[in-house]
C-alpha cells in the first residue's frame, strides 16, 4: 500500500510517497513558486529531476507530481490508482482537532476557520486539499494531521497566558504548541524501540532545527511545550526570536514607530541566529564562525544552549523528574557539540553523557548518555513524512 504525503505552503508543495509495506521512499520532491512561475525537483532511488513548470495554483502542482510519478525518468507507479490514500501535514487545528482526522469538507471548511490562528499555513493547505481532491478524486481517502493536535492534552495551567480570561473566549489566544508530529513521533519512537510503557515514562523532546521547540511528555502525553499561540515563542531559532519580554515590543514599537506587521515582521524573520549574531541563520555557519572567535555568532550559540538547558530543567522539575531526554531535527542531530553544551552540569539530576557517543552521528537512533546514568540521553532522527503516512493508514483502515 502506498501513502503520498503532502506538506503545503503557500508558494511550495513538498511531497514524499511512501511504500507503507516496508516504509520506503519511492520518491519525493518540491513544487516551488506556486503561482509566481514554479519548478519542480524530485527524487528517487535512481534518478533526481529539476525542470522548470508554470504552477499557477496548487493543482497544476499536483497534476505534475502526478504526471512524474506515473511516467519518465521519475517514475516509480504505473498507475495513480496505486496511491491508496494522501496525508496532508496541517498546521494548525484548534482545539477542535486534538487526533488526525479523515479529511471531508466540513474539515477543509474547518481548517479555513482557523485561518487567523495559522494565516501563513492553514490557507494554502485547504487550498492544497480542495486541489489534491480535484486531481485524485473522491474515492482517494485523504487525512489531516495536524501540528498542534499532540499538544491538545496540555492542562489548562500550561496552556493558558496571564491575560484577561476573555480574551482566551473571546479570539481562543493560548498556548498551542507546533512540531506536534515530530513530538509524537520521535517520543513514541523511543517508548517502542526501549519496549517502556508510555505509563509512568517521563520524556523531554529536543526537537532542533530552524524552528525549535521543547516538549515535556509524561505517560505519552504532552504536558507542556515551548512554542505558544504561535510557533514563535520559546527558544531562540533560525530567525525566530523565541520568548521576549512582552513590554519590550511595546517599548520597540513606541521608540520605532513600528505597526504590529512591522513589529511580526522583526520578530519572525529578523530575530533568533540571524538577528543576535548579524551574520546567518544557519546554525552550522554560527558553530564555524564562533570557532574563528566571532563574538556574536559564539552568543547566539551560547544562548540557545543555555535556554535549552534551562528548559530540560524546568520540565524536569514539572514532570517531577526525568527518564529520558531525546535530541532531534537538524541541529539536535548533528551538533554533538551542543548537546554536550546543553547536558553539561545536570549530574545532579542524574544525567551524564558518554561523551564517545555522543561524537558520533550515526544518523539513526542512538543512545548517547553514560551507561551508569540514571537519565538516558538518545538522538533519534525524527520522520514527520513517516508519522503522517503511518497515521493515514490507521485512520483509512478504520
Ligand atoms: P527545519 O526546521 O527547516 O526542518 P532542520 O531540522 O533541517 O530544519 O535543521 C536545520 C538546521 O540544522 C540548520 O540551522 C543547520 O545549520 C543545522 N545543522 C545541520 N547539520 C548541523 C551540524 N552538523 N551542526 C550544527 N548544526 C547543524
Amino acid at each position: 500500500m502506498k501513502v503520498l504525503v503532502i506538506n503545503a505552503g503557500s508558494s511550495s508543495l513538498k511531497y514524499q510517497l511512501i511504500d507503507m509495506n516496508n516504509q520506503h521512499v519511492l520518491a519525493k520532491g518540491n513544487c516551488e513558486r506556486i503561482g509566481a512561475g514554479g519548478a519542480i525537483t524530485h527524487k528517487t532511488d535512481s534518478a533526481k529531476l529539476e525542470y522548470e513548470v508554470t504552477f499557477p495554483t496548487h493543482r497544476e502542482a499536483f497534476l505534475e507530481v502526478v504526471k512524474v510519478l506515473t511516467s519518465g525518468e521519475g517514475k516509480v507507479i504505473d498507475d495513480v490508482k496505486e496511491i491508496a490514500a494522501v496525508g496532508h501535514r496541517v498546521l494548525h487545528g484548534s482545539e477542535v482537532y486534538k487526533v488526525s482526522t479523515l479529511i471531508t469538507e466540513q474539515v477543509i471548511s474547518d481548517i479555513e476557520s482557523f485561518s487567523e490562528l495559522g494565516p501563513l499555513h492553514n490557507p494554502p493547505q485547504a487550498a492544497a486539499m480542495r486541489a489534491c481532491r480535484s486531481v485524485f478524486g473522491p474515492e482517494t481517502p485523504m487525512v489531516a494531521v495536524f501540528d498542534t493536535s499532540f499538544h491538545q492534552t496540555m492542562p489548562e495551567k500550561a496552556y493558558m497566558f496571564g491575560i484577561p480570561y476573555e480574551y482566551y473566549e473571546k479570539y481562543h489566544i493560548r498556548k498551542y504548541g507546533f512540531h506536534g508530529t515530530s513530538h509524537r513521533y520521535v517520543s513514541g519512537h523511543y517508548l517502542e524501540i526501549t519496549g517502556k510503557k508510555p505509563e509512568g515514562t517521563r520524556l523531554i523532546v529536543c526537537h532542533l532545527g530552524n524552528g525549535s521547540s521543547i516538549t515535556a511528555v509524561q505517560d505519552g502525553k504532552c504536558v507542556d511545550t515551548t512554542m505558544g499561540f504561535t510557533p514563535l515563542d520559546g527558544l531562540l531559532m533560525g530567525t525566530r526570536s523565541g520568548a521576549v519580554d512582552p513590554s519590550v515590543l511595546t517599548y520597540l514599537a513606541n521608540k520605532e514607530g513600528l505597526s504590529p506587521d512591522e513589529m511580526s515582521n522583526i520578530l519572525n524573520k529578523k530575530s533568533g541566529f540571524l538577528g543576535v549574531s548579524g551574520l546567518s541563520s544557519d546554525a552550522r555557519d554560527l558553530v564555524n564562525a564562533s570557532k574563528e572567535g566571532h563574538h556574536r555568532a559564539r552568543l547566539a550559540c551560547d544562548m540557545v544552549r543555555y535556554q535549552i538547558k534551562k528548559y530540560i530543567g524546568s520540565y524536569a522539575a514539572a514532570m517531577g523528574g526525568v527518564d529520558a531526554v531525546l535530541f532531534t531535527g537538524g541541529i539536535g542531530e548533528n551538533s554533538g557539540e551542543l548537546r554536550t553544551d546543553c547536558c553539561e552540569g545536570l549530574r545532579f539530576m542524574g544525567l551524564w553523557l558518554d561523551e564517545k557517543e555522543n561524537g558520533y552521528n550515526t544518523g539513526s537512533d542512538h543512545k548517547i548518555s553514560a551507561a551508569d546514568s540514571p537519565v538516558e540521553v538518545w538522538v533519534i532522527p525524527t520522520n514527520e513524512e513517516l508519522a503522517i503516512a503511518l497515521d493515514t493508514m490507521e485512520i483509512i483502515g478504520r
